[in-house]
């Protein structure tokens, strides 16, 4: 039996939707805000998520983005409103689908089944992600098992050290990462002291990125490094 946990503040929705999975024949869990939620995740090692976006405590933009760091539970987000750029987030943070409340309970089903055949790497593994997943943020796309980048289906030509840059930065999507690590991890030895080439690598993949699309993907973080994250100028 597929166990599923609603995190969902509230309380009538939450109830309503327990009584419809469980008469669908599912075990429910609940929470009624995002830390206990993330709690719940984590401790209760659930088959699905159902994810409210609008959350006390942390946001369901957060809680995904904390489980993705060793999860790949499914997680179907509700979204009060349509209201893309949340939805964006919402699946650039690993949420596999959503839904817009008001909602039809038939369609949630639906979408829980599909949700629940897809063939998983290990339950809450702590695994990164599979070699060839091609990595997405926004019309961004990276796929290594070809090499290649595009931006809206338009291939983006670069070198291999811009590849394998890029290709590190979009794995650790929100996170700062120190010039230090991108030396060690990109370049894959310790290069003694001249971050420069970190710098001039950031500045090749931005003409090229960022500067003809009109999107900024790589932050510069003050006294750290880079972070990769996705955003439309
Ligand atoms: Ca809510």
């Amino acid at each position: 039996m597929s166990r599923i946990l609603i995190v969902e503040d509230e309380r009538k929705i939450a109830r309503f939707l327990a009584l419809e999975l469980e008469h669908e024949g599912y075990e429910t869990e609940t929470a009624y805000d995002g830390r206990e939620g993330l709690e719940k995740a984590l401790s209760l090692d659930p088959d699905l998520l159902i994810l409210d976006l609008m959350l006390p405590e942390l946001s369901g933009i957060e809680v995904c983005r904390r489980l993705r760091h060793g999860s790949d539970v499914p997680i179907i987000m509700l979204t009060a409103k349509d209201d893309v750029s949340d939805k964006v987030m919402g699946l650039d943070m690993g949420a596999d689908d959503y839904m817009t409340k008001p909602f039809a309970i038939e369609e949630l089903l639906a979408r829980i089944r599909v949700a629940l055949r897809k063939p998983r790497a290990g339950k809450t593994a702590n695994m990164p992600a599979e070699k060839d997943t091609v990595l997405r943020a926004g019309e961004l796309t990276l796929d290594p098992g070809s090499y290649t980048v595009h931006y809206a289906n338009e291939p983006i030509s670069l070198t291999k050290k811009e590849f394998d840059l890029l290709r590190y930065l979009m794995e650790h999507h929100g996170k700062a990462v120190s010039r230090d690590d991108l030396l060690t991890d990109v370049w894959g030895y310790d290069y003694a002291g001249d971050t420069n080439v970190v710098d001039v690598y950031i500045r090749y993949l931005r003409n090229k990125i960022d500067v003809p699309y009109g999107i900024k993907t790589i932050q510069t973080i003050r006294s750290v490094g880079y972070m990769f994250s996705y955003e439309e100028e």
